[in-house]
């Protein structure tokens, strides 16, 4: 494609890009695609000649884009948000054009040097301690990875990434029952062993109960085990919990063990100085992270990590052959030595355009008109005699089911299930399940940008008719 036919498409593209924005509502959030149906629309092999970009884009259009969710439709209330917005698409347009791998300070300074840059603004907004070093990484995921492969070897003074783990004892790591299962990924692939994994005992508010905490590791300890790492988290996946970081904090101090602390959505919220009360007690965080590409206006992906003893972490990750070595060394930051990829994109221009398009007021007023609207709804249906909530919420998300007075427990979650499938079946709203106490609950999160008032309002007639005449 030479230069003239690019800017053609380009600005195709960008009318078709805008115009998406402004319409996204009139498409079914959810399709109701069929497995294997979109396969069935791609030919079985590669073309052998160059196919004209308009009929590439008839494709996209006619087979591509009726397979798609739409996370940024305003009914997206589904899993946690993937935001995007107007600057983060631009950035990201620029950093599609310039191309750049930016592993290294080298191989991009300005990258380099304005990850470090907005990575500061982003620690003072969400006020962590000004000794946490920030870098990007691109899920929550890696970033827990990162965080377990860094307690366990400075537990071991970096000897398990030379000897491997068979002689180094047998390494448990503590989470809340209500953990994400990116903590037990994140433990089979530093090689700890799921069945190192404690599960935490969780009180009525579905946060972890310190004192269970610390019988686990005195129990640990007791018979020989190596303590490594306690994840504590802010916002569960299921229902938002947020467990007790100073109670948690203060067991992981006494017994030398690394603090992970996983707020992948919930950290968005705090940049409002009212949920700071979350992270009181991150004076004994070790590590942090969260997801600016969930709840921040920035695009998938994007995900921040912080980081205490930066040098841990690099003593972790840093391997030097010598086509890696740049002569700035370690005057400067070398990402590649920050986590488990060399690779890396140029991430932080997208945070840059956001955090400067909207300024922290601007994404104050996002996070919390997503709360208040979420809050909203949910006493609306906490009102109604045959509706009842299942767990606190905190923040823009809430656990819900039907509850007609004669039915049993096994009666209500098959109701339950079935309204579920029927709401998202109109298309209107995407909303995702979980099971609290063994029972099925229906959950619903408030978090695209496009969401308004009207949009909850719709969603909870949607709600009321469906489950009513489901009776
Ligand atoms: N932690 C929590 C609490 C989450 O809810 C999620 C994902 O939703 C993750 C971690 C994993 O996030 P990522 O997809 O960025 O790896």
């Amino acid at each position: 494609m030479n230069s003239q036919d690019f800017r053609k498409n380009a600005h195709k593209f960008v009318d078709w890009m805008a115009d998406y924005m402004e319409n996204i509502e009139s498409y079914p959030v959810k399709p109701l695609t069929k497995p294997g149906e979109i396969m069935a629309q791609l030919p079985l092999f590669a073309p052998t000649d160059p196919e004209p970009m308009d009929d590439i884009f008839r494709d996209f259009q006619d087979i591509i884009m009726p397979g798609m969710t739409h996370w940024q439709h305003p009914g997206f209330m589904a899993y946690f948000p993937a935001n995007a917005s107007p600057p983060s698409i631009l950035a990201e347009m620029l950093t599609s054009t310039l191309a750049a791998q930016c592993m290294s300070w080298q191989t991009s300074p300005a990258a380099t040097e304005l990850e470090e840059r907005v990575l500061d603004w982003l620690r003072e907004m969400i006020g962590l301690p000004a000794n946490f070093h920030g870098v990007i990484q691109d899920t929550a995921s890696t970033a827990m990875l990162a965080a377990f492969l860094t307690a366990r070897e400075t537990l071991n003074d970096y000897q398990t990434n030379h000897r491997g783990l068979s002689k180094a004892g047998r390494h448990c790591c503590y989470a809340s029952a209500e953990v994400h299962s990116s903590t037990d990924k994140g433990i089979r692939m530093a090689g700890l062993g799921s069945d190192n994994l404690r599960k935490i005992p969780v009180d009525e508010n579905f946060t972890m109960i310190p004192v269970e905490l610390d019988k686990a590791i005195a129990a640990d300890i007791e018979d020989g085990h190596k303590p490594t790492c306690v994840v504590a988290t802010l916002g569960s996946t299921s229902l938002s919990a947020i467990d007790p970081l100073e109670a948690i904090g203060e067991i992981c101090r006494k017994y030398d063990v690394w603090l992970h602390v996983d707020a992948a959505w919930a950290g968005s919220a705090l940049v409002l100085p009212e949920y700071q009360w979350m992270i009181k007690g991150i004076e004994y965080a070790d590590s942090f992270v969260f997801n600016p590409h969930k709840w921040l206006l920035t695009q998938f992906d994007c995900s921040a990590f912080f980081i205490r003893d930066k040098a841990a972490l690099i003593r972790t990750f840093e391997i030097l052959p010598e086509y890696l070595k740049t002569r700035e060394g370690d005057q400067v930051n070398n990402y590649r030595d920050w986590g488990p990829v060399l690779g890396r994109r140029f991430r932080a221009l997208k945070l840059w355009f956001v955090i400067r398009s909207y300024g922290i007021t601007g994404l104050q007023n996002h996070i919390r008109r997503h709360i208040e609207m979420t809050h909203t709804l949910a006493e609306q249906i906490d009102r109604e005699q045959d509706f009842e909530l299942l767990a606190p919420n905190p923040l823009a998300l809430f656990c819900f089911r039907y509850h007609p007075d004669d039915k049993s427990e096994a009666q209500l979650d098959a109701l339950n299930e079935r309204i579920f499938e029927a709401i998202n079946d109109t298309g209107d709203i995407y909303l995702t399940q979980t099971r609290i106490n063994g029972k099925y609950a229906i959950r619903l999160v408030s978090g695209a940008p496009a969401t308004e008032q009207k949009h909850l309002d719709k969603a909870w007639q949607i709600i009321k008719n469906i489950s009513r005449a489901a009776k």
